[in-house]
């Protein structure tokens, strides 16, 4: 189906529908896993010339993803990563120049801070952290020395909604480029290219892959430019992507629609169940009404994901025998797959404007496939050993 065709359909039918063999005489239904190095040709000039000459770009499976990909979040193009952090480097390196600043948002996912703070800084580009609520205010951080902003909305642990279109306000009338991370949303509730960024990332390895078993990333780009300039970078850093690993990101693509639904609904009951607990000092959830950047989240986003936060108040031995005693979230890193986790954040927020200070335990929930009652029944047993 034609990129316009498609983009006047629903998302859930786009998920179906982009990134797959049109219907022909017995054609298969996904397009196929090749794997490959070598092109061959027959004669020198097709060797140096022919659109594609190489398999390091990907073959059909590939440019079939990086076509879903657009056909969800918009934009004139996206390039593959090898993982999430691999493509808030590539979009970083793609806009990066010797002695110059680099503004990151203070809650930033941790490792992109690391590659900022360590990488970044040994070749002279001085990352500067701003706070995620300073809006239209970061036009006073931004000048000559600015080769880009940076952005992660919501906040990785936190949950800080940025006000995206007034930061592209003030990065583009100073000819600054924008850059966000646009995970949480799985490039469905947020539209970045609509919102002013002019590239996107996607960490596919999360709710794209969906089944907790694939590392893939994107760069979206808003305009053919940024796809050429992205595409440029990413054939400097020697990047590949596996047929395989774009196969399963396409396939867990399918049902997305359907999964994002539920699981945001059931995070949403069980972001309002938890802000009933007289344990909770507070829910980081920007879809609960309430949140302080609800206004913010309403007008910008369509939906919200199955990522939240819970400051919980206990001594420390009562919250861990609580958590020790879930028999459906687990603890662990990622998210985004199909089954529930529960993880203490605490040790892993990092902030330098403005220290996280919170009356409680802070910890992150991802709710999964499971039923809403099922986990409810499972934190109701969990939350007993806290009183
Ligand atoms: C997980 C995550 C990443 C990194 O993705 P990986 O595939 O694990 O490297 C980047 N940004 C955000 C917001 C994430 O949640």
């Amino acid at each position: 189906m034609s990129k316009a065709d498609l983009s006047k359909l629903h998302v859930e039918t786009r998920f179906v529908h982009a990134g797959r063999n049109a219907p022909g005489n017995g054609v298969i239904v996904n397009p196929p896993l090749q794997r490959a190095t070598t092109l061959l040709f027959e004669d020198a000039e097709t060797l140096y010339d022919a659109p594609k000459t190489y398999a390091i770009d990907g073959m059909a499976v590939q440019e079939a993803l990086r076509d879903m990909l657009v056909a969800v979040e918009g934009g004139a193009g996206a390039v593959l990563a090898p993982s999430g952090l691999a493509a808030c480097t590539l979009a970083i390196l793609t806009v990066a120049r010797a002695d110059s600043e680099l503004l990151v948002v203070d809650s930033a996912y941790k490792p992109t801070r690391n590659f900022c703070t360590r990488t970044l800084r040994r070749f002279g580009v001085r990352p500067r952290f701003y706070d995620p609520r300073i809006g239209a205010g970061i036009a006073e951080l931004i000048g000559e020395q600015t080769c880009a902003v940076f952005l992660e909305s919501p906040g990785s642990l936190t949950f800080e909604v940025q006000d995206v279109p007034a930061i592209a306000a003030a990065g583009h009338a100073r000819g600054v480029p924008v850059l966000i991370d646009n995970t949480w949303s799985a490039g469905v509730y947020f539209k970045p290219f609509e919102h002013g960024a002019d590239l996107s990332i996607q960490a596919i390895s999360k709710y794209q892959g969906g089944h907790a078993d694939v590392f893939l990333g994107s760069v979206g780009c808003a305009t053919t430019e940024w796809q050429q300039r992205v595409w440029e970078t990413h054939k400097q850093l020697g990047m590949s992507v596996s047929p395989d690993d774009a196969f399963l990101a396409l396939r867990g693509m399918r049902t997305l629609g359907v999964r994002l639904e539920r699981q945001g609904a059931s995070a949403l009951r069980i972001a309002q169940w938890l802000a009933a607990r007289p344990q909770v000092v507070e829910v980081l959830h920007p879809a609960l009404s309430g949140a302080p950047d609800h206004a913010l989240w309403k007008r910008d986003f369509t939906g919200a994901s199955g990522l939240f936060g819970v400051v919980i108040k206990a001594p420390p031995e009562r919250l861990k025998a609580m958590l020790e005693s879930l028999r459906l979230f687990a603890m662990g890193w990622s998210w985004g797959g199909y089954e529930s986790l529960i993880t203490p954040s605490d040790r892993q927020i990092v902030r330098t404007v403005r220290k996280w200070s919170a009356e409680g335990a802070t910890l992150r929930l991802y709710i999964g496939l499971e039923h809403p009652d099922d986990l409810i029944a499972d934190l109701e047993q969990g939350f007993a050993r806290l009183a």
